[in-house]
C-alpha cells in the first residue's frame, strides 16, 4: 500500500475551500479532511469534531505547550492549529489527508513534507468573494471587513502554491480538484516500485486505498 498524499487547501475566507473539500470527501472515499482546533466561536451549523474542535485559548495554549499540533497560525484574530496525531496514521493507512489551513501554515507544512501539494482556491472575482461572505450569512460586518483586507495578502501567496483553482462554479472547480488529486496520486514517485525500477505486478490503480 502506498503512504496517501498530504494536500493543504488555501483560499480567501468566503472563496469556497470548505465547500470544496467536504464535496470531494463524499466523492472520493480515499479522502480524508484534517480536522483543526480553533479559539474561533463556532458559526451557526458548525458541529464540533467535524468542522473544527472548539477550544478556549487557555486549551489552545496547553495543547501548544503539550507539542500537539503540527503548526499553528493567528488567523483574523483568532488561534488556529493542525492536531498532529491523526495525519500521520491517516496517511499510513492510503488516505490522503487534506488539511485546510492558511498561507502561514502551508509555509511551515511546506518545510516539515516537501512533497505536500500545495493548492490555492481563488474566487472568480473581489466582488464575488464579498458576495459570498455576505450571502453565507455567518459573520458580523467587521469580521467580513476584516477577511476581505486579508484576502488580498493571501492571494499575493499564489506563486508559491503548486495548483490554482477557480472557485467560478462549484462542479467545475470540483472537477478540477479531482483531476489534481487523481493526477498527483498517478505520480511515479509516489508509486511503490521493485528494486528493477517496475512497479510491482498487478499493480493496483492508484487513488483508492487498498485492502
Ligand atoms: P471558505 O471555506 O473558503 O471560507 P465556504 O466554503 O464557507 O468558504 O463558502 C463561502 C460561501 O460561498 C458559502 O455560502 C458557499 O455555499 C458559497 N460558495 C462556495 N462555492 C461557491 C460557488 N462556486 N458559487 C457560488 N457560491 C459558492
Ligand atoms: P474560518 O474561520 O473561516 O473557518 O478560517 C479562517 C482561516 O483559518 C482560513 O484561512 C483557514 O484556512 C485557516 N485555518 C483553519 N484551520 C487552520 C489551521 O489549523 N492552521 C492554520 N494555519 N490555518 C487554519
Amino acid at each position: 500500500m502506498s503512504i496517501g498524499t498530504l494536500f493543504v487547501l488555501s483560499a480567501p475566507s468566503g472563496a469556497g475551500k470548505s465547500t470544496l473539500c467536504h464535496a470531494l470527501a463524499q466523492r472520493r472515499g480515499d479522502v480524508r479532511l484534517s480536522v483543526s482546533c480553533t479559539t474561533r466561536p463556532p458559526r451557526e451549523g458548525e458541529r464540533e469534531g467535524v468542522d473544527y474542535y472548539f477550544v478556549t485559548e487557555s486549551d489552545f495554549g496547553k495543547k501548544l505547550d503539550r507539542g500537539e499540533f503540527l503548526e499553528w497560525a493567528q488567523v483574523h484574530g483568532h488561534l488556529y492549529g493542525t492536531p498532529k496525531g491523526p495525519i500521520e496514521s491517516l496517511r499510513a493507512q492510503g488516505y490522503h489527508v487534506f488539511l485546510n489551513i492558511d498561507t502561514v501554515g502551508a509555509r511551515s507544512i511546506k518545510k516539515m513534507f516537501y512533497d505536500c501539494v500545495l493548492i490555492f482556491v481563488a474566487p472568480p472575482s473581489w466582488k464575488a468573494l464579498e458576495e459570498r461572505l455576505r450571502r453565507r450569512n455567518k459573520d458580523d460586518e467587521a469580521t467580513i471587513q476584516r477577511r476581505l483586507a486579508n484576502a488580498h495578502r493571501e492571494a499575493a501567496q499564489v506563486p508559491f502554491y503548486d495548483y490554482l483553482l477557480v472557485n467560478d462554479r462549484l462542479e467545475r472547480a470540483l472537477d478540477d480538484l479531482m483531476s489534481v488529486v487523481q493526477a498527483e496520486s498517478c505520480r511515479v514517485r509516489r508509486l511503490h516500485l521493485e528494486p528493477d525500477g517496475l512497479p510491482k505486478l498487478g499493480f493496483e490503480r492508484g487513488g483508492e486505498p487498498r485492502d
